[in-house]
């Protein structure tokens, strides 16, 4: 898998090669990206903005 960019510093984010859609990576600049997939299949990154305590069942 290739490196992915983080969206908050710009830097190469390395992701496992099992990292699947939903997966929370945190960067080396302390921000917690959420893998998704985008329009085209391909893996990718956004910011985290949800709270995981919040998803409670
Ligand atoms: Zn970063």
């Amino acid at each position: 898998m290739p490196e992915l960019r983080c969206p908050i510093c710009g830097g190469p984010v390395r992701v496992d090669d099992d990292a699947l859609p939903g997966e929370l990576v945190e960067h080396d600049c302390g921000a917690v990206l959420e893998v998704y997939q985008d329009g085209e299949g391909r893996l990718s990154l956004r910011p985290f903005e949800g709270v995981q305590e919040d998803w409670g069942e």
